[in-house]
């Protein structure tokens, strides 16, 4: 039997297959549906992944931004490193907090972003042995600072460049490094970039937006039908199972509860008192915040970072060089790839915008210690909210994958005593 490549990817897969199971068993019919269908979704690809890796494929880590479908140009295993950090720092009773010791007794500087650390620890402990990496040159310096770790692994690096403006020439420019990526990565796993079969599975992520868009919309509505930890458990779906069929479904699925919830002007747990915009991150440490954020305080998180869409739909009907700048400026305008490559300026309209069309309370932003780029950014933010909207800002420092920094009691504490303020 071939070595298993991929373990971590077998720790997710029974990390959440037993919290499926658990969930499917205990708890009645409609709560916390987007849990059971999304735990149902990343299994079913993750289970997948492990046994094509175990028939040999050649494993692939990618950075979440850079767009998972566009890998099915190969036979191979995806394999998101920000995902999988994340995803078991959420599920594994004790978090990734192992891996993060391990990076920095190896030098790795205390301060970066967890997102990598956790799959970079899992790879110097021989638990991932990946066969190439691609990543673009961006969201932000922890990114490119970070991932030439890789290569004292051995792990090939192929590394597409991001311009900085958002403009028509910096989308062509984009497409072409990600095309030479891409026959860059197949030259090192020795297979031709297969394009045809890359544009059924961007078809498929077309086929999601106009769903993500509605569930969006729907957002708008008091009381919010989507349930707070939908927004953790989508960001999952989509680094695990882009452009693939159980995505749809996931998505398809959850909009006919959202629907219903809806027509009947139904709440999920709690009344809604609260509506919060969380422009940035949710804390991935410990997911059971969304609960209890909507069962004890009726604080319903509209939509975090990962959960609202700039991008548009890839046009696979024309010629090659119009597809890949149309994959330029779905990756440039990804989540935390607009935000944390362009100007400030758009960002705060956005969240202006935001805050209006959706009758939002108040925002949270969680300024996570990985991100230096946009360190600047809550202050600026706080005064146009307060000056534009009329509402506040909660800011919260903490490690999003590291509980040590901010422990959840103080999370709690702060946004218990933060709500009071608005009740
Ligand atoms: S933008 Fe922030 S959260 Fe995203 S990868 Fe970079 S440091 Fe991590």
């Amino acid at each position: 039997m071939s070595k298993n490549k991929v373990i971590p990817y077998q720790m997710v897969l029974d990390s959440i297959a037993s919290t499926r199971e658990l969930v499917e068993r205990i708890l009645p019919k409609g709560e916390i549906e987007s849990l059971k269908m999304g735990a149902r979704c990343i299994e079913d690809v993750v289970r997948e992944s492990i046994e094509m890796a175990n028939k040999g494929a050649p494993v692939i880590g990618h950075h979440f931004a850079f767009q998972r479908e566009y890998l099915y140009c190969f036979d191979c295993v995806p394999v998101c490193i920000e995902g999988t950090s994340y995803l078991l720092s959420a599920l594994l009773p004790d978090g990734v907090e192992r891996y993060y010791d391990l990076m920095a007794n190896w030098g790795h500087p205390f301060h970066t972003c967890s997102s990598q650390k956790g799959a970079m620890g899992m790879t110097l402990d021989h638990l991932f042995e990946f066969d190439a990496i691609i990543t673009p040159t961006a969201p932000c310096d922890n990114t490119y600072a970070s991932y030439p770790f890789f290569q004292y692994e051995n792990v090939p690096l192929v590394l597409p460049d991001i311009p900085f403006l958002h403009e028509e020439k910096s989308y062509k420019y984009y497409g072409e490094q990600i095309k030479l990526g891409l026959e860059q990565l197949g030259k090192i796993i020795g297979q031709e970039p297969n394009y045809e079969k890359m544009k059924k599975h961007i078809q498929i992520e077309n086929k999601i937006f106009p769903v993500q868009l509605e569930l969006l919309d729907l957002r708008k509505a008091i009381p919010c039908p989507v349930e707070n930890i939908f927004n953790a458990i989508s960001a999952g779906v989509a680094v695990f199972a882009s452009g693939t069929e159980q995505k749809l479904k996931f998505y398809e699925d959850y909009l006919e509860i959202a629907k219903q919830r809806y027509n009947k002007k139904q709440y999920y747990g709690k009344e809604e008192k609260i509506r919060s915009i969380w422009p940035y991150m949710l804390i991935f440490f410990d997911l059971s915040l969304c609960e209890w954020l909507n069962r004890e305080i009726g604080m319903n998180i509209l939509f975090d970072i990962f959960n609202y869409n700039f991008y548009e739909q890839i046009d696979t009907s024309k010629d090659l060089n119009t597809m890949f700048t149309d994959m330029a400026k779905r990756g440039m305008n990804y989540p935390m790839m607009k935000e944390s490559t362009d100007f400030y300026y758009p960002f705060i309209e956005n969240c202006v915008q935001m805050a209006k069309e959706y009758a939002a309370d108040c925002f949270i932003f969680t300024s996570h210690i990985g991100c230096k780029q946009f360190g600047s950014v809550p202050q600026i933010l706080r005064e146009a909210l307060r000056d534009e909207v009329g509402i506040p800002m909660l800011l919260i420092d903490l490690d999003v994958g590291d509980k040590r920094f901010t422990s959840m009691k103080i999370i709690r504490d702060k946004l218990k005593i933060f709500a009071e303020t608005l009740m």
